[in-house]
Protein backbone atom coordinates (compact mmCIF):
# COMPACT_ATOMS: atom_id res chain seq x y z
CA UNK A 1 0.00 0.00 0.00
CA UNK A 2 1.46 3.25 -0.87
CA UNK A 3 1.91 6.22 1.39
CA UNK A 4 -0.88 8.69 1.75
CA UNK A 5 -0.02 12.49 2.55
CA UNK A 6 -2.75 14.84 2.52
CA UNK A 7 -3.59 18.18 3.35
CA UNK A 8 -5.08 19.22 6.55
CA UNK A 9 -8.24 20.52 4.17
CA UNK A 10 -9.06 17.46 2.93
CA UNK A 11 -10.04 14.23 4.70
CA UNK A 12 -11.62 11.82 2.12
CA UNK A 13 -8.70 9.30 2.82
CA UNK A 14 -6.68 8.59 5.83
CA UNK A 15 -3.20 9.87 6.16
CA UNK A 16 -0.58 7.21 6.52
CA UNK A 17 3.08 7.81 6.67
CA UNK A 18 3.96 11.38 6.41
CA UNK A 19 6.97 11.37 4.75
CA UNK A 20 6.18 13.55 1.92
CA UNK A 21 4.81 17.00 3.11
CA UNK A 22 2.65 18.89 1.19
CA UNK A 23 3.73 22.24 1.18
CA UNK A 24 1.76 23.34 -1.99
CA UNK A 25 -1.32 25.29 -1.22
CA UNK A 26 -0.99 24.44 2.50
CA UNK A 27 -1.49 27.86 2.80
CA UNK A 28 -3.71 28.76 0.52
CA UNK A 29 -7.15 29.66 1.62
CA UNK A 30 -9.89 27.79 -0.02
CA UNK A 31 -11.19 31.27 -0.99
CA UNK A 32 -8.37 33.06 -2.39
CA UNK A 33 -8.64 36.24 -3.74
CA UNK A 34 -9.23 35.89 -7.44
CA UNK A 35 -5.50 36.97 -8.55
CA UNK A 36 -4.77 36.87 -12.22
CA UNK A 37 -2.66 34.29 -13.11
CA UNK A 38 1.53 34.64 -15.13
CA UNK A 39 1.35 31.18 -15.61
CA UNK A 40 0.09 29.74 -18.96
CA UNK A 41 0.39 33.52 -20.70
CA UNK A 42 2.44 33.45 -23.85
CA UNK A 43 5.30 36.20 -23.82
CA UNK A 44 3.02 38.96 -26.17
CA UNK A 45 0.21 38.60 -23.18
CA UNK A 46 3.10 38.08 -20.29
CA UNK A 47 4.56 41.59 -21.68
CA UNK A 48 0.68 43.09 -21.59
CA UNK A 49 0.16 42.16 -18.17
CA UNK A 50 3.50 44.09 -16.88
CA UNK A 51 2.28 46.83 -19.00
CA UNK A 52 -1.21 46.86 -17.14
CA UNK A 53 0.95 47.35 -13.95
CA UNK A 54 3.12 49.89 -15.41
CA UNK A 55 6.35 48.76 -16.48
CA UNK A 56 6.82 51.04 -19.38
CA UNK A 57 7.26 49.93 -22.81
CA UNK A 58 11.03 50.03 -23.57
CA UNK A 59 11.53 47.70 -20.74
CA UNK A 60 8.85 45.30 -21.28
CA UNK A 61 10.86 42.73 -23.33
CA UNK A 62 13.71 42.65 -21.00
CA UNK A 63 11.24 42.18 -17.85
CA UNK A 64 9.19 39.89 -19.86
CA UNK A 65 12.64 37.51 -19.94
CA UNK A 66 13.33 38.11 -16.64
CA UNK A 67 9.81 36.77 -15.50
CA UNK A 68 9.79 33.76 -18.06
CA UNK A 69 13.32 32.51 -16.63
CA UNK A 70 12.26 32.72 -13.48
CA UNK A 71 8.85 31.01 -13.87
CA UNK A 72 10.06 28.30 -16.37
CA UNK A 73 13.88 28.31 -16.08
CA UNK A 74 14.06 28.57 -12.99
CA UNK A 75 10.69 27.41 -11.21
CA UNK A 76 10.23 30.33 -8.59
CA UNK A 77 7.24 30.30 -6.76
CA UNK A 78 7.09 33.56 -5.44
CA UNK A 79 7.68 36.63 -6.83
CA UNK A 80 9.75 38.00 -4.05
CA UNK A 81 12.43 35.29 -5.08
CA UNK A 82 12.88 36.97 -8.66
CA UNK A 83 15.66 39.21 -7.73
CA UNK A 84 16.83 40.09 -11.07
CA UNK A 85 13.76 42.77 -10.49
CA UNK A 86 13.40 45.65 -8.32
CA UNK A 87 11.61 45.31 -5.17
CA UNK A 88 8.91 48.00 -5.81
CA UNK A 89 8.07 45.82 -9.23
CA UNK A 90 8.19 43.07 -7.14
CA UNK A 91 5.74 44.15 -5.08
CA UNK A 92 3.28 45.80 -7.76
CA UNK A 93 3.29 41.92 -9.28
CA UNK A 94 2.47 39.96 -6.09
CA UNK A 95 -0.81 42.69 -5.81
CA UNK A 96 -2.03 42.12 -8.70
CA UNK A 97 -0.70 38.38 -10.36
CA UNK A 98 -0.01 35.12 -8.87
CA UNK A 99 2.32 32.50 -9.70
CA UNK A 100 0.53 29.21 -7.80
CA UNK A 101 -0.27 26.05 -9.24
CA UNK A 102 -2.95 23.89 -8.72
CA UNK A 103 -3.22 22.86 -4.92
CA UNK A 104 -2.41 19.68 -3.94
CA UNK A 105 -5.50 18.00 -2.32
CA UNK A 106 -3.33 14.46 -1.17
CA UNK A 107 0.18 13.02 -2.68
CA UNK A 108 0.19 9.01 -2.80
CA UNK A 109 3.63 7.57 -3.10
CA UNK A 110 3.37 3.52 -4.32
CA UNK A 111 5.68 0.64 -3.11
CA UNK A 112 6.77 0.72 -6.66
CA UNK A 113 7.77 3.92 -6.39
CA UNK A 114 4.99 5.47 -8.89
CA UNK A 115 2.94 8.98 -7.26
CA UNK A 116 -0.22 10.48 -7.64
CA UNK A 117 -1.65 13.57 -6.50
CA UNK A 118 -5.34 14.72 -6.15
CA UNK A 119 -4.88 18.22 -7.77
CA UNK A 120 -7.67 20.75 -7.41
CA UNK A 121 -8.01 23.53 -10.18
CA UNK A 122 -9.88 26.88 -9.25
CA UNK A 123 -13.35 27.45 -8.40
CA UNK A 124 -15.60 28.97 -11.10
CA UNK A 125 -18.15 29.09 -8.46
CA UNK A 126 -17.64 32.02 -5.64
CA UNK A 127 -17.12 30.08 -2.18
CA UNK A 128 -17.31 26.46 -3.54
CA UNK A 129 -13.98 24.36 -3.50
CA UNK A 130 -12.87 24.07 -7.24
CA UNK A 131 -12.63 20.63 -9.36
CA UNK A 132 -10.26 17.96 -9.00
CA UNK A 133 -8.36 15.85 -11.05
CA UNK A 134 -5.46 13.11 -10.92
CA UNK A 135 -1.76 13.56 -12.02
CA UNK A 136 0.52 10.59 -11.77
CA UNK A 137 4.96 10.19 -12.03
CA UNK A 138 5.62 7.12 -13.06
CA UNK A 139 10.05 6.71 -12.42
CA UNK A 140 11.61 4.32 -14.02
CA UNK A 141 15.52 3.64 -13.88
CA UNK A 142 17.12 6.69 -15.86
CA UNK A 143 13.92 8.31 -17.15
CA UNK A 144 10.57 9.55 -15.62
CA UNK A 145 7.48 9.87 -17.46
CA UNK A 146 4.61 12.53 -16.42
CA UNK A 147 0.94 11.55 -16.94
CA UNK A 148 -1.38 14.69 -16.78
CA UNK A 149 -4.99 15.17 -17.20
CA UNK A 150 -6.76 17.62 -19.81
CA UNK A 151 -10.01 17.77 -18.69
CA UNK A 152 -11.67 17.11 -15.23
CA UNK A 153 -13.90 14.21 -15.76
CA UNK A 154 -14.54 13.28 -19.80
CA UNK A 155 -17.50 13.13 -22.16
CA UNK A 156 -15.80 9.72 -23.50
CA UNK A 157 -17.85 6.95 -21.98
CA UNK A 158 -15.50 3.94 -22.43
CA UNK A 159 -16.94 0.93 -21.02
CA UNK A 160 -13.56 -0.17 -19.71
CA UNK A 161 -12.11 3.36 -18.21
CA UNK A 162 -12.93 4.70 -14.95
CA UNK A 163 -12.59 8.07 -15.47
CA UNK A 164 -15.62 7.59 -18.12
CA UNK A 165 -18.14 6.89 -15.57
CA UNK A 166 -18.25 10.45 -14.27
CA UNK A 167 -19.29 13.36 -16.12
CA UNK A 168 -17.31 16.10 -17.66
CA UNK A 169 -16.57 18.89 -15.24
CA UNK A 170 -14.57 21.45 -17.48
CA UNK A 171 -11.53 21.79 -19.59
CA UNK A 172 -8.43 22.45 -17.97
CA UNK A 173 -6.80 25.72 -19.10
CA UNK A 174 -3.40 26.32 -20.58
CA UNK A 175 -2.33 27.44 -17.03
CA UNK A 176 -3.73 24.75 -15.29
CA UNK A 177 -2.25 22.21 -17.69
CA UNK A 178 1.51 24.28 -17.28
CA UNK A 179 0.81 24.32 -13.26
CA UNK A 180 0.89 20.30 -13.42
CA UNK A 181 4.21 19.76 -15.04
CA UNK A 182 5.73 22.99 -12.59
CA UNK A 183 4.00 21.88 -9.68
CA UNK A 184 5.38 18.00 -10.63
CA UNK A 185 8.87 19.65 -10.95
CA UNK A 186 8.19 21.50 -7.50
CA UNK A 187 7.79 18.22 -6.35
CA UNK A 188 10.37 15.79 -7.66
CA UNK A 189 13.42 18.46 -7.34
CA UNK A 190 13.45 18.79 -11.01
CA UNK A 191 13.95 22.62 -11.13
CA UNK A 192 18.06 23.44 -11.24
CA UNK A 193 18.54 24.73 -7.34
CA UNK A 194 15.91 22.40 -5.79
CA UNK A 195 15.66 19.33 -4.52
CA UNK A 196 13.00 16.64 -3.56
CA UNK A 197 12.04 16.85 -0.10
CA UNK A 198 11.42 12.53 -0.63
CA UNK A 199 13.86 11.37 -3.42
CA UNK A 200 12.42 7.83 -2.64
CA UNK A 201 11.86 5.75 -6.49
CA UNK A 202 13.19 8.63 -8.41
CA UNK A 203 15.24 7.67 -11.88
CA UNK A 204 19.16 8.33 -12.10
CA UNK A 205 19.34 11.02 -14.14
CA UNK A 206 19.59 14.36 -14.68
CA UNK A 207 15.94 15.05 -15.31
CA UNK A 208 13.43 13.61 -13.65
CA UNK A 209 10.29 13.96 -16.13
CA UNK A 210 12.00 13.41 -19.19
CA UNK A 211 8.70 12.31 -20.74
CA UNK A 212 4.96 14.06 -21.14
CA UNK A 213 1.88 12.35 -21.70
CA UNK A 214 -1.87 13.50 -21.87
CA UNK A 215 -3.08 10.22 -20.99
CA UNK A 216 -4.63 11.39 -17.95
CA UNK A 217 -8.79 12.37 -17.48
CA UNK A 218 -9.95 13.73 -20.30
CA UNK A 219 -9.70 13.65 -23.31
CA UNK A 220 -6.97 15.68 -24.95
CA UNK A 221 -8.41 16.84 -28.46
CA UNK A 222 -11.85 17.91 -26.87
CA UNK A 223 -9.38 20.69 -25.81
CA UNK A 224 -7.41 21.67 -28.49
CA UNK A 225 -6.43 25.08 -28.23
CA UNK A 226 -5.36 24.89 -24.23
CA UNK A 227 -3.22 21.91 -24.82
CA UNK A 228 -1.65 23.68 -28.16
CA UNK A 229 -0.70 26.82 -26.08
CA UNK A 230 0.19 24.65 -22.85
CA UNK A 231 2.96 22.72 -25.32
CA UNK A 232 4.23 26.04 -26.73
CA UNK A 233 5.36 27.01 -23.43
CA UNK A 234 6.51 23.82 -21.98
CA UNK A 235 8.38 23.47 -25.25
CA UNK A 236 10.02 26.64 -24.77
CA UNK A 237 13.73 26.65 -24.92
CA UNK A 238 14.21 29.68 -22.98
CA UNK A 239 11.96 28.14 -19.92
CA UNK A 240 11.19 24.45 -19.23
CA UNK A 241 12.52 23.06 -22.80
CA UNK A 242 10.40 20.03 -23.48
CA UNK A 243 10.72 18.71 -26.52
CA UNK A 244 8.11 18.17 -28.98
CA UNK A 245 8.81 14.70 -29.16
CA UNK A 246 8.64 13.62 -25.70
CA UNK A 247 5.29 14.83 -25.76
CA UNK A 248 2.36 12.01 -26.41
CA UNK A 249 -0.96 13.07 -26.85
CA UNK A 250 -3.29 10.20 -26.68
CA UNK A 251 -6.72 10.23 -27.99
CA UNK A 252 -9.87 7.87 -28.04
CA UNK A 253 -10.04 9.11 -31.89
CA UNK A 254 -11.17 12.55 -32.36
CA UNK A 255 -10.51 12.27 -36.20
CA UNK A 256 -11.30 15.90 -37.58
CA UNK A 257 -8.45 17.10 -34.56
CA UNK A 258 -5.77 14.51 -35.77
CA UNK A 259 -4.13 16.68 -38.43
CA UNK A 260 -3.97 19.55 -36.77
CA UNK A 261 -1.81 18.03 -33.87
CA UNK A 262 0.52 16.45 -35.61
CA UNK A 263 0.51 19.97 -37.43
CA UNK A 264 -0.10 22.64 -35.22
CA UNK A 265 1.15 20.99 -31.82
CA UNK A 266 3.60 18.74 -33.14
CA UNK A 267 3.66 16.07 -30.73
CA UNK A 268 3.42 12.63 -30.36
CA UNK A 269 0.53 10.20 -31.19
CA UNK A 270 -1.11 7.46 -29.06
CA UNK A 271 -4.47 6.01 -30.13
CA UNK A 272 -6.63 4.46 -28.12
CA UNK A 273 -7.36 1.39 -30.26
CA UNK A 274 -8.79 -1.96 -27.93
CA UNK A 275 -10.86 -2.94 -31.02
CA UNK A 276 -10.46 -4.10 -33.95
CA UNK A 277 -13.61 -4.36 -35.64
CA UNK A 278 -16.12 -1.42 -35.66
CA UNK A 279 -18.68 -3.80 -33.57
CA UNK A 280 -16.94 -4.53 -30.68
CA UNK A 281 -14.76 -0.80 -30.76
CA UNK A 282 -18.43 0.93 -31.09
CA UNK A 283 -19.70 -0.74 -27.63
CA UNK A 284 -15.71 -0.19 -25.84
CA UNK A 285 -14.97 3.51 -26.94
CA UNK A 286 -18.44 4.90 -28.20
CA UNK A 287 -17.05 8.01 -29.88
CA UNK A 288 -16.25 5.19 -32.53
CA UNK A 289 -20.01 5.72 -33.41
CA UNK A 290 -19.25 8.94 -34.69
CA UNK A 291 -15.52 8.26 -36.11
CA UNK A 292 -15.36 5.21 -37.41
CA UNK A 293 -12.38 2.68 -37.75
CA UNK A 294 -12.03 3.37 -41.05
CA UNK A 295 -11.92 7.07 -40.94
CA UNK A 296 -9.31 6.58 -37.68
CA UNK A 297 -6.99 4.64 -39.29
CA UNK A 298 -7.28 7.30 -42.59
CA UNK A 299 -6.39 10.25 -40.06
CA UNK A 300 -3.45 8.12 -38.70
CA UNK A 301 -2.15 7.15 -42.07
CA UNK A 302 -2.46 10.69 -42.82
CA UNK A 303 -0.91 12.09 -39.48
CA UNK A 304 1.94 14.94 -39.98
CA UNK A 305 5.42 13.77 -39.60
CA UNK A 306 4.58 9.83 -39.50
CA UNK A 307 7.59 7.79 -39.84
CA UNK A 308 9.22 4.83 -38.84
CA UNK A 309 11.32 7.23 -36.51
CA UNK A 310 7.96 8.91 -35.16
CA UNK A 311 5.96 5.81 -34.61
CA UNK A 312 2.03 5.83 -33.88
CA UNK A 313 1.70 4.40 -30.46
CA UNK A 314 -1.37 1.68 -30.70
CA UNK A 315 -2.95 1.21 -27.00
CA UNK A 316 -4.52 -1.49 -26.76
CA UNK A 317 -6.26 -2.39 -23.63
CA UNK A 318 -6.44 -6.65 -22.20
CA UNK A 319 -9.94 -7.69 -21.51
CA UNK A 320 -10.59 -11.18 -20.65
CA UNK A 321 -12.79 -13.12 -23.49
CA UNK A 322 -13.81 -9.52 -24.95
CA UNK A 323 -10.95 -8.82 -27.46
CA UNK A 324 -7.74 -10.92 -26.37
CA UNK A 325 -8.27 -13.91 -29.02
CA UNK A 326 -4.99 -14.55 -31.32
CA UNK A 327 -7.77 -14.10 -34.58
CA UNK A 328 -7.75 -10.29 -32.87
CA UNK A 329 -4.47 -10.41 -32.50
CA UNK A 330 -4.08 -11.06 -36.58
CA UNK A 331 -6.48 -8.61 -37.02
CA UNK A 332 -4.38 -6.27 -35.24
CA UNK A 333 -1.74 -6.77 -37.31
CA UNK A 334 -3.67 -6.54 -40.29
CA UNK A 335 -5.43 -3.29 -39.54
CA UNK A 336 -2.25 -1.59 -39.07
CA UNK A 337 -0.52 -2.85 -42.16
CA UNK A 338 1.71 0.39 -43.72
CA UNK A 339 1.11 2.59 -40.64
CA UNK A 340 4.13 2.78 -38.94
CA UNK A 341 3.34 1.58 -35.44
CA UNK A 342 3.94 0.48 -31.97
CA UNK A 343 1.32 -1.10 -29.94
CA UNK A 344 1.52 -0.80 -26.29
CA UNK A 345 -0.73 -3.91 -24.56
CA UNK A 346 -2.19 -2.71 -21.46
CA UNK A 347 -3.46 -5.18 -18.88
CA UNK A 348 -7.02 -4.21 -17.97
CA UNK A 349 -6.52 -2.05 -14.50
CA UNK A 350 -9.63 -2.98 -12.41
CA UNK A 351 -12.10 -0.38 -10.68
CA UNK A 352 -14.59 -0.85 -8.24
CA UNK A 353 -17.50 -2.67 -10.18
CA UNK A 354 -15.79 -2.88 -13.38
CA UNK A 355 -17.70 -4.81 -15.90
CA UNK A 356 -14.54 -6.79 -17.08
CA UNK A 357 -11.72 -8.41 -16.29
CA UNK A 358 -8.22 -8.54 -16.97
CA UNK A 359 -6.89 -11.14 -19.55
CA UNK A 360 -4.29 -13.92 -18.13
CA UNK A 361 -0.66 -13.10 -18.52
CA UNK A 362 0.11 -16.41 -20.83
CA UNK A 363 -3.24 -15.26 -22.89
CA UNK A 364 -1.59 -11.31 -22.93
CA UNK A 365 2.03 -12.81 -23.66
CA UNK A 366 0.46 -15.36 -26.85
CA UNK A 367 -1.41 -12.22 -28.12
CA UNK A 368 2.05 -10.01 -28.11
CA UNK A 369 3.63 -13.14 -29.68
CA UNK A 370 1.57 -12.53 -32.82
CA UNK A 371 2.28 -8.86 -33.02
CA UNK A 372 6.18 -9.52 -32.47
CA UNK A 373 6.02 -12.05 -35.16
CA UNK A 374 5.08 -9.44 -37.83
CA UNK A 375 7.55 -7.22 -36.83
CA UNK A 376 5.75 -4.41 -34.35
CA UNK A 377 7.25 -3.78 -31.26
CA UNK A 378 4.36 -4.68 -28.79
CA UNK A 379 6.18 -3.84 -25.08
CA UNK A 380 3.15 -4.99 -22.60
CA UNK A 381 2.55 -2.09 -20.28
CA UNK A 382 3.36 -3.48 -16.68
CA UNK A 383 0.79 -1.68 -14.14
CA UNK A 384 2.44 0.70 -11.99
CA UNK A 385 0.90 2.20 -9.15
CA UNK A 386 -2.24 -0.13 -8.64
CA UNK A 387 -2.13 -0.31 -5.14
CA UNK A 388 -2.81 3.42 -5.48
CA UNK A 389 -5.03 3.27 -8.35
CA UNK A 390 -2.82 5.33 -10.31
CA UNK A 391 -2.82 2.98 -13.38
CA UNK A 392 -4.39 4.08 -16.11
CA UNK A 393 -8.06 4.12 -16.17
CA UNK A 394 -8.28 4.27 -12.62
CA UNK A 395 -7.94 7.98 -12.65
CA UNK A 396 -11.33 9.53 -10.93
CA UNK A 397 -11.81 12.10 -8.61
CA UNK A 398 -14.14 13.55 -6.05
CA UNK A 399 -17.48 12.47 -5.47
CA UNK A 400 -17.20 8.92 -6.21
CA UNK A 401 -13.67 8.42 -5.58
CA UNK A 402 -12.91 4.60 -3.46
CA UNK A 403 -13.39 4.12 -0.24
CA UNK A 404 -10.30 2.90 1.65
CA UNK A 405 -12.24 -0.54 2.39
CA UNK A 406 -13.39 -0.61 -1.84
CA UNK A 407 -9.74 -0.46 -2.39
CA UNK A 408 -8.52 -3.28 -0.50
CA UNK A 409 -11.29 -5.49 -1.76
CA UNK A 410 -10.08 -4.87 -4.95
CA UNK A 411 -6.26 -5.56 -4.22
CA UNK A 412 -7.45 -8.53 -2.40
CA UNK A 413 -5.52 -7.19 0.85
N1 LIG B 1 -9.08 10.14 -23.75
C1 LIG B 1 -7.73 9.80 -24.13
C2 LIG B 1 -6.79 9.93 -22.98
C3 LIG B 1 -6.92 8.88 -21.90
S1 LIG B 1 -5.49 7.95 -21.96
C4 LIG B 1 -7.71 8.42 -24.75
O1 LIG B 1 -8.73 7.75 -24.70
O2 LIG B 1 -6.70 8.03 -25.33
C5 LIG B 1 -5.78 6.64 -20.93
C6 LIG B 1 -5.46 5.31 -21.60
O3 LIG B 1 -5.77 4.28 -20.68
C7 LIG B 1 -6.34 5.08 -22.81
O4 LIG B 1 -5.71 4.29 -23.77
C8 LIG B 1 -7.47 4.33 -22.19
O5 LIG B 1 -8.23 3.68 -23.15
C9 LIG B 1 -6.73 3.42 -21.25
N2 LIG B 1 -7.57 2.88 -20.19
C10 LIG B 1 -8.72 3.41 -19.72
N3 LIG B 1 -9.22 2.63 -18.73
C11 LIG B 1 -8.36 1.62 -18.57
C12 LIG B 1 -8.32 0.51 -17.66
N4 LIG B 1 -9.25 0.33 -16.74
N5 LIG B 1 -7.28 -0.34 -17.75
C13 LIG B 1 -6.31 -0.11 -18.66
N6 LIG B 1 -6.30 0.90 -19.53
C14 LIG B 1 -7.31 1.76 -19.48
Amino acid sequence: MGNVIENAMNKHEPAMTHNIPAQNGQNMPENAPAHTTLIGLDQGELGEALSHIGVKDKQVRMRVNQLWNGLYARGLTQFDDLHTISKDLREKLAKAYTIERPQIVTEQLSNDGTRKWLLRFKSDIPGKPGPEAEMVYIPEETRGTLCISSQVGCTLNCRFCHTGTMPLVRNLSADEIVGQVMLARDRLGDWPLIEADNKEGLPDSKRMITRLVLMGMGEPLYNFDHIKKASAILCDDAGINLSHRRITLSTAGVVPMMERAGAEIGCMLAVSLHATNDKLRDELVPINRKYPLEQLMQACRDYPGLSNARRITFEYVMLDGINDSLNDAKALVQLLKGIPAKINLIPFNPWPDSPYQCSDWAQIERFADIINDAGYASPIRRPRGRDIMAACGQLKSQSERISNRERKALLGE
